[in-house]
């Protein structure tokens, strides 16, 4: 029985903590394999070697082989390199090549990250057979992996690996590799009828990887249930809504968790005061007063300080906080944005701050040790987004017992609960409307409880730190995800076929 065997599990994606991390699928590809193993899985994760990755990173891993690999349509072959290193028992395979990997950071622009994902979802596969490796599942990581099921289909097929499953996890959908059909059918080397509309095609000029990879995978899952309901709809389904309505029988919706070692207030080695929930009353304050003094804020513990961290774009509704930025200072609150993005936002938070000094910090960068700072130190996280397809910042602020304002949509429907002026209820200050007006409402919702009902407000703080945000639940629902597509081939099922008409 396949629930009894151990399971072995691959997990290929385009990045990673430790190594590398520009957002929450480098979260996911750490955290949820260490709940995998937790639960009796053998896991491996292969990721490229980009040149970016630390030192201290490479300088554990270690030589386990190399190969030349065919890739294009005119068979060009290209070296293939395995480093290998083991962490809390997850190993992970680095596939390396200078020529791919060696520059960006790690993405640099569609047309070379094109190719790129390309040589990385043939290579990920032949690793795994050159190790003699033989995974029960592939799981795949948003479009960077999106050949990879097809590659396993029409290239790997009679190989060890090609008896693997495939699972395919939509982080975020805006983002699907699409490029000219030219591009991807030179690069991939796939044959001319996997270039149709109902796989890779998206339209008479180009080709989507992600879509192609959405009809092979024999499951796609995606990171909330409300996102997976969400972009079967035109306004969410980045254009692939009939195509994800098609393949619905496949399509399920797991939350996401956040590695509750790596985000633990108590044990916190960034806070200038680590803190449990008995203590966080306290403790906040003093780690509010640190950060204010780090920042150049006026150091007063009796301000409410509103958090940001995101990477500023579109997506995370900075237009609307860009809308209502004046009417949020007040002489009693404070405003921190932590983030990176599009120059727009980042010009428009940097005028804020310089319109607003002592009262408002616009960080404008990536910064791991600030953003656990910043948890710990506000009342309340900021993520109105216009789309979220689970959001981890709004769990990571509750495990630090800071107080969600959230647009309700994706996974932050999903995770945080409106409080509704009870006791015994709520996690966060909510709104549904994509308006400024809505987000400015749910703020002084948030401000009203804050200054005028904190014994309510102290509640919600505490009740957020004792929910569970944690991978536990979700990695079994995984678990039983594996456990179906594995019992097919016990049951020498066919994966459903996937080049049906598909409704337009
Ligand atoms: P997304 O994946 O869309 O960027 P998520 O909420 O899923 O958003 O994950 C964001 C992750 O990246 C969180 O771990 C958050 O703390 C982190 N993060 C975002 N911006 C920054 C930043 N500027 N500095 C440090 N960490 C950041």
């Amino acid at each position: 029985m396949a629930a009894e065997k151990t399971r072995k599990i691959a997990f290929v994606g385009s990045e990673c903590y430790p190594f590398v991390k520009t957002g929450g699928l480098g979260d996911v590809m750490y955290a949820l394999p260490r709940a995998l193993v937790s639960e009796g899985c053998e896991v491996r994760v292969f990721l490229p070697l980009y040149a970016c990755i630390p030192k201290k990173y490479k300088e554990q891993m270690k030589y386990r082989g190399s190969f030349m690999m065919d890739l294009t349509l005119e068979g060009r072959t290209f070296f293939v390199g395995i480093m290998e290193m083991t962490l809390d028992g997850v190993t992970y395979d680095f596939i390396e090549n200078r020529e791919f990997f060696d520059w960006g950071n790690p993405y640099t622009g569609l047309w070379e990250d094109i190719p790129k994902y390309c040589y990385f979802s043939k290579a990920a596969p032949a690793v795994m057979n050159y190790l003699e490796w033989a995974p029960d599942v592939i799981h795949c990581h948003d479009w960077q992996t999106g050949l990879l099921p097809i590659y396993l289909r029409r290239k790997f097929q009679d190989t060890p690996v090609g008896k693997a499953r495939s699972v395919l996890t939509i982080h975020n959908l805006r983002f699907q590799g699409i490029c000219s059909i030219q591009h991807l059918k030179y690069w991939s080397g796939l044959p001319d009828d996997l270039f149709d509309y109902p796989i890779l095609k998206q339209n008479e000029d180009e080709a989507n990887m992600f879509k192609g990879g959405l009809a092979f995978a024999d499951k796609i899952t995606t990171v909330s249930e409300t996102y997976a309901e969400e972009i079967q709809t035109p306004a969410y389904g980045e254009t692939l809504d009939a195509h994800l309505r098609h393949h619905c029988p496949k399509l399920c919706g797991i939350v996401n968790g956040i590695d509750v070692e790596q985000w633990d207030p108590e044990k916190d080695k960034l806070l200038a005061e680590p803190y449990g929930t008995g203590d966080v009353l306290d403790k906040k304050k003093e780690n509010k007063r640190a950060l204010q003094e780090k920042l150049g804020l006026e150091q007063d513990g009796h301000k409410m300080v509103l958090g940001l961290i995101s990477r500023l774009t579109d997506q995370k509704g900075l237009d609307l906080v860009d809308a209502i930025f004046p009417h949020l200072i007040d002489g009693n609150t404070q405003v921190i944005v932590l983030g990176t993005g599009d120059p727009r936002y980042e010009n428009a938070f940097r005028y804020f701050e310089s319109e607003n000094k002592g009262s408002v910090c616009a960080y404008i960068s990536y910064n791991e040790a600030l953003a656990h700072q910043i948890y710990a130190g506000a009342d309340a996280l900021l993520v109105p987004s216009l789309f979220e397809p689970c959001g981890l910042t709004q769990l990571i602020a509750m495990r630090y017992g800071t107080v969600p304002i959230v647009r309700e949509t994706g996974g932050l429907k999903d995770t945080v609960t409106p409080y509704d002026g009870s006791w015994s209820e709520g996690n966060g200050f909510t709104f549904t409307q994509y308006s400024a007006v809505k987000l400015l409402d749910a703020i002084n919702n948030a401000k009203t409880v804050y200054f005028t009902d904190r014994w309510h407000w102290d509640e919600i703080v505490q009740r957020n730190m004792r929910k569970d945000v944690s991978w536990e639940a979700s990695a079994r629902k995984y678990l039983a995800l594996y456990d179906e597509i594995i019992a097919w081939n016990d049951q020498k099922q066919e994966q459903p076929q996937e080049e049906k008409p598909e409704e337009k």
